[in-house]
């Protein structure tokens, strides 16, 4: 029999928007609870998205960076590739990421229910399949995350034709590889795959890989990438995929039919409400298939709220863990603030690709006056002595304020330069404040100070 519970708070998934505002929900003195339908928490994020995807890629640059060593004066031996090893070492930095949320519920007191959770009208939550019960709850947060996208033509088998839940996990190294989706899965898996000696070829629909990424910056990546063996082909809308006896084959508009041995779809995902029973609680999807919300992240139901990829924004932990913090909150103190101008993208390549605030394009389009500084990466003396020298940073400011409006990166550990500017557009800071802030000698941050020196006409170093 399942038994009735009653908390102040019931969270339905435990990604990172979903276990994040539950434990700041316990910390302000909620009795809460996370219903997860998966054995492990932490959502796409921790066991099949960010945290897998980045222990390939460190451990994938490791390789292709041991055959590059005799630069440096350091000679190796024949290398050779691991792959069981590799694949242990990232199951294990899963595991230590998704037993620390255990943990953390503990220690935060946050009740942990296993199962697929259900609306049963609006306040009250059925869990099943695991530790069965039925929860009422004054509030329900919704953040049950997002499924990768599908593609008409394209038949999903999970063996030849897979998307990143498998690519992350391939047996062996594909002989050749091919990607659909110039976009940040698209390129981070296909930059881990082409590492391990993979041939990759993507498939991307629109002119320029990572739509809506700032173009020039964009590009820089493309070339770095294509230097690193991975063929473009831009402009290539496909229109259908099937496996074949060893492997599959792909049509593309304008395109001979490609034979390979594997195809990873990577075509964006969509928002995850699949068994939710939304119609009970009276709640409805948008066009997109995403929960509308309003201010506090409140649906249109009194007391249920929805965070995360499963509402509209950018598909990021971070900005999933933002909201659930500020929804929760906001509930317990009425208050709650999430400064979407101020949430870096990252794409973890190598180069990596860094952005926060708005891009050239976006500015022209709105009509708005700015100045741009750049600094390359090639004048950085920390960036010479890494061997890494490819790449700038980019920022842009208010032609008569000054204010930071936007800042591109690429180059090598450009993700970490962004945060210094995901502050500044958070404190509303102008380009000569960043420029007159010191910044550690030498470091790749030099390059941002160079570049907020470059936006006001006064960069020393070029
Ligand atoms: P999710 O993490 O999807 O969590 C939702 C949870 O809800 C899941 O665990 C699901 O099992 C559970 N659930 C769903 N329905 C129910 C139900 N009815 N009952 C019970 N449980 C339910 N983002 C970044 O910021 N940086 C990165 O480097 C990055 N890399 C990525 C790499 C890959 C390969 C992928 C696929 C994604 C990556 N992302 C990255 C995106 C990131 O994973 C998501 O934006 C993030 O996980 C969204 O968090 P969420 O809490 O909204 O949802
Ligand atoms: P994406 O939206 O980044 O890229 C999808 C790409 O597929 C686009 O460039 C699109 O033009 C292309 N495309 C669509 N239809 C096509 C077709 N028929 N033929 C050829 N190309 C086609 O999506 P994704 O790479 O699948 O990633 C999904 C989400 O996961 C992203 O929104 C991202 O926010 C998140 N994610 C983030 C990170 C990170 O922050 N580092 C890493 C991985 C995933």
């Amino acid at each position: 029999m399942a038994t009735s519970n009653e908390h102040d708070l019931v969270v339905i998934g435990a990604g990172p928007g979903g276990y994040v505002a539950a434990i700041r929900a316990a910390q302000l003195g909620l009795d809460v609870a996370c219903v997860e339908k998966e054995a492990s928490l932490g959502g796409t994020c921790l066991r099949v998205g960010c945290i897998p995807s980045k222990a390939l890629l460190e451990a994938s640059e490791r390789y292709a960076e041991a055959g590059d060593l005799a630069r440096f004066g350091v000679k190796v031996g024949d290398l050779e590739l691991d792959l069981a090893a590799m694949m242990a070492h990232k199951d294990k930095v899963v595991a230590a990421n998704t037993k620390g949320v255990e943990l953390l519920f503990k220690k935060n007191g946050v009740h942990r229910y296993r199962g697929l959770a259900r609306f049963d009208g609006p306040g009250t939550v059925v869990v099943k399949g695991g530790d069965d019960a039925v929860l009422h709850a004054r509030h329900v947060l919704i953040a049950t995350g997002s499924a990768p996208a599908s593609l008409p033509g394209v038949e999903v088998d999970g063996e030849r034709i897979t998307t990143s839940d498998q690519a992350i996990a391939y047996p062996e190294v594909p002989g050749h590889l091919v990607v659909i989706g110039a976009g940040v899965i698209g390129l981070e898996l296909g930059s881990v795959w082409a590492r391990l000696g993979a041939r990759v070829t993507v498939l991307e629909y629109m002119p320029e890989i990572l739509p809506g990424i700032d173009v020039e910056t964009a590009r820089i990546a493309q070339r770095a990438f294509k230097k690193q063996g991975l063929a473009f082909h831009l402009g290539a809308r496909v229109t259908a995929a099937r496996a074949t006896a060893d492997g599959a084959v792909i049509e593309a508009e304008g395109l001979e039919p490609i034979a390979c041995d594997r195809v990873l779809v990577a075509v964006g995902r969509k928002p995850y409400t699949a068994d939710l029973g939304l119609d009970a609680a009276g709640l409805e999807l948008d066009e997109r298939g995403r929960i509308p919300v309003g201010g506090g992240y409140r649906t249109r139901v009194e007391g249920i709220y929805a965070i995360g990829d499963v509402i509209a924004g950018p598909m990021l932990a971070h900005k999933a863990e933002e909201e659930g913090i500020a929804c929760v909150e906001g509930i317990v103190t009425g208050y709650g603030h999430v400064t979407y101008e101020a949430i870096p993208n990252v794409v973890y390549t190598e180069p990596e690709i860094a952005a926060v605030g708005k891009s050239e394009e976006e500015l022209k389009e709105a009509g708005v006056a700015y100045r741009k500084g750049v600094f390359p990466y090639a004048a950085n003396g920390r960036a010479r002595a890494l061997g890494k020298t490819t790449g700038q940073v980019k920022l842009l400011a208010d032609e008569k304020t000054d204010r930071l409006l936007g800042a591109h990166a690429v180059g090598t550990r450009a993700g970490d330069l962004i945060a210094e500017l995901a502050v500044a557009i958070e404190f509303g800071a102008s380009a000569e404040d960043v420029a007159r802030s010191p910044h550690a000698h030498p470091t790749l941050a030099e390059i941002v100070k160079e570049a907020a020196l470059a936006a006001g006409g006064r960069a020393i170093h070029i």
